[in-house]
């Protein structure tokens, strides 16, 4: 046993520390086959032992990796065999929920799911929504800034987070538990623990905003016939809900028959004969209004069938399709992304990255889908071949196109060292040196998950 671990068993006792077969049995991510290779998992209670685990590791410039619920698609929470993993799986308690102030206090292993369902017991909604809500922690998703199904309306987690609790590299306690929508008494600290995938420090505690719970809820399919005629009906939809649209998710023909195609279950609730579908939810609208707006959007032409839930089965039932994305592994090898351009550039960059794997590859299969009116797409794309190098091929058609119309590589999943190579094509020199400065100014040796999101961020790295 190397000192490091010893110590760590010393200060947080053998419970704390898991080793050998008791880490290496564990999985390393929900969609992964291999298993956790790390010296030592710890599964701290407290804050303070977070703080005392930190402060032991940074002595020892022990890497360390922090888990939540492994649902991350970037391998930003990968360890290898010389990294410590911390998880913060015990750390699940919601604190305290405050229906007047309309927040909850939450440690940071809170499955997301668990504290949806929390609110709605007291009428209200934390409105961050994923497909791996049942998986996810709090810490997780306000580490990666998840977004999910309902941004066009509230938002990312960042502007779900009031404040926070994290834990630095020297294990010093940054407590920022602000419980206010305004607070501009200097730098909003909370910030830097936000979408930087752990790299700056070990997020804790959490105060998040609640909105009230949503009177009524309705869910429809639409199918339309031109690319155009999606960004029509979208603003036509927005502009018509007076400020109730909730989610604009597009999937491409190819996806939508592949989920109400058996071995799929879904039914097809439209038939499969149109390019383009949209499930389309607005909260706190009332009927009339919606059908209204389809009404008035079938009569102009914009879409050229529609579906409306009628009972919550049914509601459940159309957001399945969108849901069922684990259908597309059927065609493995894939290969998953999640980039954010501008609606007016989707039509011609989805042409160039189409055209682009076909004068390569004689079997594409690109299923398409994601959270339009937000602007980001998910693709998977099977090339009938695996390897690195079709990965390392692929990808060069996904993302090169995106550096002339200033698209992101991530719109939502982070960084991770899946897209390491890529960040230059999103971010300036500048802007990722600066990022390396607040990295060596808030983790000078480099301890926190080194090796994700850039290069070079240690001091010791810098210097060699
Ligand atoms: C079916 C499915 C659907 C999904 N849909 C969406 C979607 O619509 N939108 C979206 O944004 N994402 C989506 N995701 C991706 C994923 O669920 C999110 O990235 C989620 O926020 C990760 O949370 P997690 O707890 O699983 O974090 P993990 O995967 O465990 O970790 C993710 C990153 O956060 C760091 N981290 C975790 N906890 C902490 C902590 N307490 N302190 C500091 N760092 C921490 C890790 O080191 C790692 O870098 C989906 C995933 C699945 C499986």
């Amino acid at each position: 046993m190397t000192d490091v671990v010893a110590e760590l068993i010393e200060a947080l006792g053998e419970d704390c520390v898991l080793t050998g077969e008791d880490v290496h049995n564990r999985q390393a991510g929900i969609w992964r086959s291999d298993t956790i290779q790390a010296k030592a998992l710890l599964r701290p209670r407290t804050t303070a032992e977070v703080s005392r685990a930190l402060a032991i590791c940074n002595a020892h410039g022990q890497s360390i990796v922090p888990h939540g619920g492994l649902t991350g698609l970037v391998e930003s929470a990968i360890t290898s065999p010389d990294d410590v993993a911390l998880s913060l799986e015990r750390m699940n308690r919601i604190e305290e929920i405050n229906p007047v102030d309309r927040t909850m206090v939450v440690q940071s292993g809170v499955i997301l799911q668990v504290l949806q369902e929390a609110a709605e017991e007291h009428d209200l909604m934390f409105p961050l929504d994923l497909g791996g809500r049942g998986s996810c922690t709090i810490g997780g998703n306000i580490s990666t800034n998840a977004g999910g199904n309902r941004v066009i309306r509230y938002g990312m987690t960042r502007d779900m987070v009031l404040g926070l609790e994290a834990v630095l590299a020297d294990g010093t306690v940054l407590s920022s538990m602000n419980q206010m929508i305004k607070n501009n008494a200097g730098y909003d600290l909370k910030q830097l623990f936000i979408g930087t995938e752990g790299s700056l420090g070990v997020v804790t505690r959490a105060v998040l905003r609640l909105r009230e719970q949503p009177t009524s809820r309705s869910t429809l399919l639409v199918s339309l016939d031109e690319f155009t005629n999606l960004a029509r009906f979208l603003k036509h939809m927005d502009a018509a809900l007076g400020g109730t649209l909730s989610a604009f998710e597009v999937m491409w023909n190819n996806f939508y028959t592949l989920v109400t195609t058996p071995p799929a279950e879904n039914q097809a609730p439209i038939p499969r004969d149109y390019p383009y579908y949209v499930l389309v939810e607005a909260m706190g609208s009332d009927d009339a209004a919606v059908e209204t707006a389809l009404a008035e959007a079938y009569e102009e032409s914009l879409i050229t069938d529609a579906v409306i839930a009628q009972s919550e089965a049914q509601r459940l039932q159309l957001w399945a399709l969108r849901d069922s994305v684990e259908h597309t592994a059927r065609y493995a090898p894939i290969y998953t992304f999640d980039v954010s351009l501008r609606v007016s550039h989707m039509e011609a960059y989805l042409a160039e990255v189409n055209g682009r794997l076909e004068a390569r590859y004689d079997d594409v299969n690109n299923f398409t889908f994601g959270h339009m009116g937000d602007g980001n797409l998910h693709l998977v794309i099977s090339v009938g071949q695996g390897g690195p190098e079709t990965r390392k091929a692929v990808e060069a058609c996904v993302y090169e196109p995106l550096a002339a119309i200033q698209g992101s590589v991530s719109a939502e999943h982070g960084v991770g060292l899946e897209k390491k190579p890529y960040l230059g094509i999103s971010r300036s020199e500048q802007e990722i040196e600066l990022m390396r400065t607040i990295k060596r100014a808030l983790d000078p040796n480099g301890i926190l998950n080194p090796g994700k999101i850039f290069d070079g961020a240690s001091v010791n790295e810098a210097a060699a």
